[in-house]
């Protein structure tokens, strides 16, 4: 029996590499890093699910359909693919369960983010929840491939060139070794290499979808340059296709780092940061945008701001809010990304301020929650809104980044990639941020860690039961 190769090994290869095992097959993992994990270890607010035991066990009432609803409106009517949406969202709490259970990953903490109408975003009491979830997958691919009956291979260093075809079928890989040798492995190809948010070549994918975004800093790894992308369009025979390849996510909040402003790769300041309370002011200290509205609409009013001189950008975490995401704020405390003031007045002074209008600004954000007066950008989740002013306050420089790249290859909702008339090839799967369409022209936040694991199992197993 071939195996399944499955192409990277970020957290949708990594789950399809399981599924694959779980279904009985065997598997090769092969990701042209000397470490696995990609963007997937970076992730830092969460992965989604709806209906899940940590919600119940918090009273949050969720369900599919309401997560459907809202990705649906975030994606919006004209590129909404409700059979994706429908595919993510309706095994959310599965993929969270199979996590927790299986992985024995703590995702007992749920949180807001921007354009969710509920609590759903899952993290664990530690560190960073991308590393959480991904280390633990990989820590158990690692164990299976150590077992005696060798169903499960990992080739690091070994980066997919070309993909090989006979008639329509895939029929395997070439890679290339660390040695830059070029090797031929048979078996079908489950493609997981991840998104282009980092391929700023004059040729690449950005130039050639989204030029407008050349000059913008990135968060993305520098593997993230659509190799999956260029592999599934350039094959032989019958090729699969690309569709919404200019819905590209600017997130709003990058970390300017004072010791280095100008870097290309910035570290992303994770949503969680706005969920838990964290305000966006403009350099009068006053606010502009709903801060829990979804990425595009904040980042369009950024660039407003930004554009009308009123910049920089500052994030201001009150203490309450530092404090629910201590081991974040920590983190970016220690990387200089993050400074803390020791009060309101200290802040008042370092933005040249007047103490009086930025105490207003955090006076009116607490009526707002109380219901007292309407917030006049529209924003009605609040969190730790009740401010101290002698308290310390946590401040960051933020500005837009490219962050994620909704578009990718054209897929069913078994993950089999489709060509130009819509069939699938047969003996090709792709899962995780690679293909396209699943959150439209906006993915909300947490959606892409369980797009990596939905995608990932259902490629997984249906790669296997075709072997
Ligand atoms: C800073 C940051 C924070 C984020 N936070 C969140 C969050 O909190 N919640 C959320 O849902 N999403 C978040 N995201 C998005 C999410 O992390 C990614 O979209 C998701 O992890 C992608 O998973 P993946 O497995 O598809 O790709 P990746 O994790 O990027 O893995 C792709 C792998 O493929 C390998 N590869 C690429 N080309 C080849 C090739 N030719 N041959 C062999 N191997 C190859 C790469 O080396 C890499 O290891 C964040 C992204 C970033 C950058």
């Amino acid at each position: 029996m071939d195996p399944v190769i499955v192409v990277g090994g970020g957290l949708s290869g990594l789950s399809a590499a399981h599924s694959v095992l779980e279904h009985g097959g065997k598997v090769v993992l092969l990701d042209k890093k000397p470490a696995l994990g990609g963007n997937s270890v970076k992730a830092s607010s969460g992965i989604n699910g709806a209906g899940t035991q940590s919600q119940t066990r918090l009273n949050i009432s969720d369900s599919s359909q309401s997560f459907y609803d809202d990705t649906l409106k975030s994606a919006g009517s004209e590129h909404a693919r409700p059979n994706l949406i429908t595919a993510l969202t309706s095994n959310s709490a599965s993929a969270i369960e199979w996590l927790i259970n299986n992985f024995g990953v703590d995702l007992s903490l749920v949180s807001m983010l921007g354009g969710h109408s509920t609590p759903r975003t899952h993290r664990g009491t530690g560190g960073a929840p991308g590393w959480a979830i991904t280390s633990a997958l990989m820590k158990r691919l690692v164990a299976e491939e150590a077992k005696s009956e060798k169903r499960a291979n990992i080739l690091k260093n070994a980066k997919v060139v070309k993909l090989l075809q006979t008639g329509d079928k895939v029929t395997g890989v070439e890679y290339e070794d660390g040695q830059g040798q070029k090797v031929k492995l048979a078996g079908s190809v489950l493609i997981a290499t991840g998104g282009f948010g980092a391929d700023f070549s004059p040729a690449g994918l950005i130039a050639t979808h989204r030029a407008d975004l050349m000059q913008l800093p990135t968060v993305n790894g520098d593997h993230a340059t659509g190799d999956g992308h260029v592999l599934v369009t350039s094959l032989p025979s019958r090729s699969g296709v690309l569709i919404d390849m200019n819905q590209v996510q600017v997130h709003p909040t990058g970390f300017i780092d004072p010791a280095q402003p100008d870097a290309k790769t910035k570290f992303l300041a994770a949503e969680a940061l706005r969920g838990v309370g964290g305000l966006l002011l403009k350099n009068d200290g006053s606010r502009f945008v709903d801060e829990m509205e979804k990425r595009d609409l904040v980042t369009a009013k950024m660039w407003e701001v930004i554009q009308n001189g009123q910049g920089p950008v500052r994030l201001v975490l009150g203490v309450q809010a530092a404090t629910e995401l201590k081991s974040h704020c920590d983190f970016y405390l220690s990387k200089g990304l993050m400074k803390k003031f020791a009060n309101l007045q200290e802040l008042a002074e370092s933005m040249q301020v007047s103490l009086t209008d930025l105490h207003a600004t955090f006076t009116s954000h607490k009526s707002y929650a109380l219901g007292q007066e309407k917030d006049p950008f529209g924003k009605t989740h609040f969190h730790n809104s009740d401010i101290n002013i002698e308290e310390p306050f946590l401040v960051a420089l933020i500005t837009p980044v490219v962050h994620y790249t909704m578009g990718g290859v054209l897929v069913d909702e078994q993950a089999h990639v489709l060509d130009a008339s819509g069939k699938p090839i047969p003996g090709l799967y792709a899962s995780g941020e690679v293909i396209g369409g699943v959150h439209g022209k906006n993915r909300l936040g947490g959606s892409s860690l369980l797009e990596a694991v939905v995608f990932g199992r259902i490629a997984g197993e249906m790669a296997a039961r075709s072997q």
